[in-house]
């Protein structure tokens, strides 16, 4: 069955193909963070999306070559940096690593490259493609000091977001000189050294300042993924200004298309509200983390609305994340128990043919892939109440689990019991051999208290992290 993606350029639904002859490679290119603040969960929406995108590729036997930048200089950081009295490349390190241990926590896999803005190799490619649009005529030099790109030079300008260039246009009652640019809409490609820049700054044919952000992604995607890309993702936001310029400048100087496909997530929402620090619906991944939820928690409340819908937000929805984790979990103890590691594999409906993998064809339809999913439990779960699953069974529906579990990246975790609850259990064990029934009904409490379930199976105690909802 063939993959399909709604294509923001086109507004269709495309079917997928590489640039690669032999269809296998694949070159993608994701927008980063930029490093001027922690990460909120809107960012982490979209770069958990762009993982299960990037999953899927592989499970369809694709090799993604995935790049995502950082933004370690622009006008936030910069005036940030100053702020906090901290060099620039001080200020910005403290959010990479904050990003990279968000990526983790989030089980988001690793790009191939991370590059940033202020290496050395990208802003000299930066000042040569600026130097080639100049050139060319794409470009100019304004009394400001600064270079723009000159929109008019390219017809396609404002085709990705369905803009009218006329409407861009100045009308007649803005007065030219509050514009040191020809035309509004023309875009910086470098903005010249200010007082305010302090010692952030590159020297250029066209002197002292900076990149422009939309000019740092075009030298670090054709930098490492070459001038033309299969996938270019982002958040909605990016569509217009960022991509159009990314289009703009990356076609002026190459001559060559850009991209293939656009891929844009849909904004998360909280509470139906936008996000935003001053209604005090912003939360970090971090903030959710101190509430007690867990990263995988977060993932999963995350990534189970389809891409292309707003995602609302909300503290019940993440616990209702969790209780259908804690489903998936109970499922999974159930058939592992049932099925010995040894059993040979004996075929179930659940486990064969493709079906998660093909609902996620059709535009990463996330929901219809969980849908297969909570089926299978459903089913394999009445089956195990009734007798009716043999252990080799059990076998093969693990292995299926195991398998779309590559793409879903939802597997418990590992966690080690701590060692207070351990002796608390061990002290609970002595009782009931010695069958003082109140003494391990107390232990079971305290154990409890420090949020960990006890059960008693025919195997000895058994014990689970308890579900901790957040007051809501
Ligand atoms: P930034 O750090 O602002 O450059 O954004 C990093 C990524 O997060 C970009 O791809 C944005 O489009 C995306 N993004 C920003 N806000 C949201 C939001 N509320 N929901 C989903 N994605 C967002
Ligand atoms: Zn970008």
């Amino acid at each position: 069955m063939a993959i399909r993606f709604h294509d923001t350029y086109t507004r269709r639904l495309e079917e997928f193909r590489p640039l690669d002859p032999a269809g296998r490679e694949v070159k993608m290119y994701t927008c980063g963070p930029t490093l001027h603040d922690f990460a909120h969960i809107g960012n982490m929406r979209t770069f958990v999306f762009e993982d299960l995108l990037q999953r899927h590729l592989e499970a369809r036997g694709f090799h993604v070559h995935r790049v995502m930048n950082l933004t370690d200089v622009d006008d936030k950081t910069i005036l940030k940096s100053r702020r906090a009295g901290l060099a620039l490349g001080a200020f910005t390190a403290v959010y990479r690593d904050a990003f990279f241990a968000d990526l983790d926590a989030l089980r988001i896999k690793r790009a191939d490259a991370f590059p940033a803005a202020t290496a050395p190799e990208y802003i000299a490619r930066m000042i040569a493609m600026i130097g080639t649009l100049m050139e060319r005529g794409h470009a100019y030099q304004a009394d400001d000091h600064s270079v723009y790109f000159r929109i008019h030079t390219f017809p396609a300008y404002g085709k990705l977001a369905h803009l009218n260039l006329d409407e861009l246009r100045p009308s007649g009652r803005v007065s030219a000189d509050e514009y040191e640019k020809e035309n509004v809409a023309d875009f910086a490609l470098w903005k010249a050294w200010d007082k305010d820049d302090g010692d952030v700054g590159w020297d250029s044919p066209w002197g002292r300042g900076r990149p422009g952000w939309h000019i740092e992604c075009s030298a670090m995607s054709t930098a490492l993924l070459g001038n033309q890309l299969d996938i270019h993702c982002g958040g909605v936001d990016n569509i217009f200004p960022h991509h159009e310029a990314e289009i703009a400048q990356t076609e002026s100087c190459t001559g060559q298309k850009f991209v293939r496909y656009w891929i844009h997530g849909a904004h998360l929402m909280v509470d139906g509200q936008k996000m935003s620090k001053s209604a005090g619906n912003f939360y970090t991944l971090r903030d959710l983390l101190d509430k007690g939820y867990t990263g995988r928690e977060v993932r999963f409340a995350l990534l189970r609305v389809n891409y292309g819908l707003p995602l609302n937000f909300t503290l019940p929805g993440l616990n209702d994340a969790r209780a259908s984790l804690q489903r998936i979990d109970e499922w999974i103890a159930r058939l592992t128990e049932h099925a010995a590691p040894a059993d040979k594999p004996q075929p179930h409906p659940a486990s064969g043919g493709d079906r998660f993998e093909c609902e996620l064809d059709e535009d990463l339809n996330i929901s219809a892939a969980l849908g297969v999913l909570f089926e299978a439990i459903r089913e394999t779960n009445r089956e195990l109440d009734g007798g009716q699953l043999s252990p080799g069974q059990a076998r093969s529906v693990l292995d299926w689990w195991n398998r779309i579990n590559r793409i879903l990246a939802l597997e418990p975790d590992a966690e080690s019991l701590p060692a207070e609850v351990q002796s608390l259990l061990d002290a609970r064990a002595e009782a009931r051999a010695a069958k003082q029934w109140q003494r391990s009904d107390e232990l079971r409490d305290r154990v409890a208290e420090l949020g960990w379930e006890v059960k008693d199976t025919k195997d000895g105690q058994k014990t689970s992290r308890r579900a901790k909802l957040a007051n809501v």
